[in-house]
């Protein structure tokens, strides 16, 4: 019986933390987004990382790769820390180039031409085929 308690109190602990971890993820996903949103830039996605370039983890704050799209619609990749108490900061930003996973919705692959509202399928500009993926918006 005591065996069986001991048990489910550590179960309890082990759930209770990865809950918190969890939660702590999502908390700090929103503030990366609001971070990055503040500066006019447009949030993509952010990964949990156990390090960053020249960071080491500590106790009380968690790193993530993100990847953001800049007020002039260019795509970074950063690496960035926060905390609760930190806020955040962000580390070795490159710019990417267009093809980097995101698909651009309304611009052509090849020179960037607007494509909002196209309906040929190819770019008005350089005659370059749209992706599939933006025919389906
Ligand atoms: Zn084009």
């Amino acid at each position: 019986m005591e065996l069986l308690t001991i048990i489910a109190v550590a179960v309890g602990g082990i759930g209770l933390l990865v809950g918190v971890r969890i939660l702590d993820g999502a908390i700090d996903k929103a503030r990366i987004k609001k971070y990055v949103e503040s500066r006019g830039g447009e949030f993509r996605e952010a990964k949990w990382r156990l390090f960053a370039p020249g960071w080491l983890g500590n106790k009380n704050q968690r790193m993530y790769r993100v990847v953001y799209r800049d007020g002039n619609g260019v795509n970074h990749l950063a690496h960035c820390k926060t905390s609760m108490f930190s806020g955040v900061y962000f580390t070795g930003d490159v710019v990417l180039p267009h093809s980097y996973k995101q698909i651009p919705e309304d611009e052509c692959l090849s020179c960037g031409y607007d494509l909002t509202g196209n309906v040929s399928g190819i770019c008005p500009e350089c005659g370059t085929p749209l992706h599939p993926q933006q025919r389906e918006t």
